[in-house]
């Protein structure tokens, strides 16, 4: 998987990823304000025409943007970082499951009013998610091992990615909450 850049704004809050190419241009545009870290990736640029060398631009893993921060950020809930929040494991069995036999499970399900948002879902293998179907975990006798929780924009931006690099990992687990044992899903 490829390297990603973490993107800031100028507080030092995350921002997403974004690639090298994007990294270099908002570099080469002046957007970014400060780095932080090693540099993760060393793009080659175009040849100079007077030295005939090539130009080289070294980019940190972490950039902290000028301004307002273009691109959408949400912490929208999406299966993978789901998933991941759990650690892969079906919080009603306690089974450690690979994610493409875990399901999005709704607390209180949706037919009966409960919201599709992070603190109503959890992971739960497939036999889980049928034998509880249409109950609350109450009604199903299935409580949970773990409360939902909805992650913060340090932990979601963790969650997003499979491939964090070390000073990326360092940045951000400086906010971690003590909803998880984090050390677990890197
Ligand atoms: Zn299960």
């Amino acid at each position: 998987m490829s390297i990603a850049i973490l993107r800031l704004d100028l507080a030092g809050q995350p921002r997403g990823w974004c690639s090298p190419e994007q990294a270099a241009t908002a570099y080469v545009k002046g957007d970014v304000s400060w780095t932080l870290g090693d540099p993760a990736i060393i793009l080659h640029g175009g040849v100079q025409r007077i030295s005939g060398r090539q130009s080289l631009l070294e980019i940190p893993p972490i950039i902290a943007m000028r301004g307002r921060v273009v691109g959408s950020f949400s912490l929208s809930l999406n299966n993978k970082a789901l998933f991941r929040r759990d650690q892969h494991i079906c919080l009603y069995c306690g089974h450690e499951t690979h994610r493409s036999l875990l399901t999005r499970d709704h607390v209180i399900p949706v037919s009966r009013g409960g919201r599709d948002v992070w603190a109503n879902c959890v992971s739960a293998c497939k036999s889980c998610n049928n034998r509880k179907g249409d109950r609350t975990p109450e009604e199903a006798d299935m409580p949970l091992l773990a409360v939902p929780f909805t992650p913060n924009p340090w932990e979601y931006t963790f969650l997003e990615r499979d491939r964090i690099l070390g000073d990326q990992m360092e940045y951000l687990r400086q906010q971690f909450s003590d909803h998880r044992n984090w050390s677990r899903v890197a």
